[in-house]
């Protein structure tokens, strides 16, 4: 029998109760280790978190919790060969792909150490400048943010099994909250392997990290007042979470980080050959590629002007045919496989609703497979789809394709454009191409209302900008409306979800002793 991976609770390594799941190389379809975390005693792993790990953290300054994630992402970059393995066979990512989940967790870690450094010997923050409540200014209120005295719980999703704990843990365990993991089923190897070597480096104290392998049930009832909920997955799991009692009965604090259908527009006025032009096709078919397409950030609608509709076709299908799609073992692939046959299942399903209302303008199924069995490999080359009439289309401003899959979508001018973009009710990103400063700036600011981020690509940027896709700790991520209305990131405004804001009244003798 493969080996059955052991869950972290209660400061100690403890096996699942049943057979439990089984996770599959989704190229070579063998079977890889077993997760289980029935029999858990949650309730018991929780409070042991929260007492000990809580209190051991909160009892360190910012600064020295930043020592740690120091120290925490050393560790996890002196065994990052393991970590590219692992994801390999379990994700069935090229190592370019690998690179986005393990050395982003790994950079996000390392920036959140910085960041902490500078809030120095610190024990809770100040919250904005202090207010007058009597007319000779003998009275005042002052805020403060003080670390909740709760655990953060994180219920990740499949494609970033590195990176989706390191994003949350890193702020969390800053603040001086513990953190306790669940990675999604599928995936779960690399998260879990990470918190092995980060606990047995014993560069946590106990408590501080905890991680379930397996199905999720009990998790939410375990959840108190004080603790936090951090989700990111599919909106129909969102939906269940926000109605459990935990959250509609405890006020447990939520965030969500749901699906969204991301855009891309290019601006009016840049021609085929500009070098505007000329970014916008290589950031398009880059996102259609990464990571096969299962990234919440991935671009799946692309806007032109109409006159352009043809030869941003031609243009993309010209790089989407040089895409070698297969085994990542292989040097010549760029592109690996889907997670798993679910996922594969899920993609065929999306692109035939999809071309419902859509031309199929690259057809992702016509390439060639290296290296990989098609009947077992999870594998599918890149799709462009167009509609020649958006206003009329609904799937493709609707349906998430989690899939190396993009439908190009022609507009009349920027207000189209922008009525267009926002039929997406609410998305993580868009990105705009042009070489207008001031058109961009606007359309930036108008756009703002509907995008956790605005990213810009103009021909001044080009060399160092940081990706449409590409999360980066110093900017906001997260989505107003369908993306969930989550936030994440931002630098050290990520900190807020784990500090609770309280207003001091007092005499200004005490408010200065504070
Ligand atoms: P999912 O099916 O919703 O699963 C997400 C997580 O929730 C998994 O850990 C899953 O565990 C767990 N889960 C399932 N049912 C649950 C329940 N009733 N109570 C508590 N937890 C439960 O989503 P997915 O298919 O893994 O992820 C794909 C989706 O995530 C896509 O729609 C994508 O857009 C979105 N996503 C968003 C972001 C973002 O930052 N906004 C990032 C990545 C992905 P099991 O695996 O054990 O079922």
């Amino acid at each position: 029998m493969i080996e059955l991976l052991s869950n972290y609770m209660g400061g100690q390594w403890v096996q699942g109760q049943a057979t439990g799941s089984v996770l599959v190389d989704p190229v070579l379809g063998t079977e890889l280790v077993r997760v289980d975390s029935t029999g858990l005693d949650l309730a018991a792993g929780f409070a042991f978190a929260r007492e000990q790990g809580g209190k051991a953290l909160q009892a360190l300054s910012y600064g020295a919790r930043a020592q740690m994630l120091e120290a925490v992402s050393k560790v996890l970059q002196s065994r990052r060969d393991a970590y590219y393995e692992i994801a390999t066979a379990n994700s069935g990512t090229v190592k370019n792909d690998s690179a986005v989940d393990i050395d982003g967790a790994i950079y996000t870690l390392a920036t959140y150490a910085k960041l902490g450094k500078s809030l120095g010997d610190r024990h809770f923050l100040l919250d904005g400048e202090v207010a007058s409540l009597a007319k000779d200014g003998l009275f005042q209120s002052r805020h403060v943010q003080v670390p909740t005295k709760g655990l953060a719980l994180f219920i990740n999703a499949f494609n970033f099994p590195a990176w989706g704990l390191w994003e949350k843990a890193a702020p969390a365990l800053l603040s001086g909250v513990p953190v306790v993991v669940k990675p999604a089923t599928s995936t779960a190897w690399l998260t879990q392997r990470m918190v092995k070597d980060v606990v047995d480096a014993g560069v946590l104290p106990a408590g501080a990290i905890s991680v379930v392998c397996g199905g999720s049930a009990g998790l939410l009832d375990a959840l108190e007042e004080f603790d936090v909920l951090s989700f990111t997955g599919s909106a129909d799991t969102a939906a269940t979470i926000r109605r459990h009692g935990a959250v509609a009965e405890r006020s447990v604090r939520v965030n969500i980080e749901a699906d969204s259908i991301n855009s891309a527009v290019l601006l009016p006025g840049d021609a085929p050959g500009s070098l505007a032009f000329d970014a916008f096709i290589k950031e398009v078919t880059r996102e259609m590629t990464v990571k096969s397409g299962q990234k919440c950030t991935a671009i799946r609608r692309v806007f032109i002007p109409e006159s352009l509709y043809d030869a941003t076709a031609e243009a993309i299908k010209a790089r989407l045919a040089k895409v070698v799609v297969g085994n990542p073992r292989n040097e010549s692939v760029r592109m690996g496989a889907l997670v798993s046959r679910a996922q594969l299942s899920a993609v065929e399903e999306g692109l035939a609703r999809l071309k419902t209302e859509a031309e199929v303008l690259h057809d992702g199924a016509a390439h060639p497979l290296v290296d990989a069995d098609p009947k077992i490999a999870c594998c599918v080359g890149p799709t462009l789809l167009g509609v020649r009439q958006p206003d009329q289309a609904t799937t493709v401003h609707d349906h998430e394709v989690f899939g190396p899959v993009a439908t190009l979508v022609p507009f009349r001018d920027l207000t189209h454009a922008q009525m267009l973009v926002r039929r997406g009710r609410g998305s993580l990103v868009v990105s705009l191409y042009g070489s207008d400063n001031q058109a961009l700036a606007r359309t930036a600011v108008d756009l703002a209302e509907s995008h956790g981020r605005v990213h810009v690509g103009t021909p001044d940027s080009a060399a160092v900008q940081s990706g449409h896709g590409n999360v980066m700790p110093q900017s906001l991520h997260g989505g107003p409306g369908r993306a969930g209305g989550g936030e994440e990131l931002g630098g050290l405004r990520a900190l807020n979800f784990y500090h609770r804001r309280a207003a001091i009244q007092a005499h200004p003798d005490v408010i200065q002793a504070i």
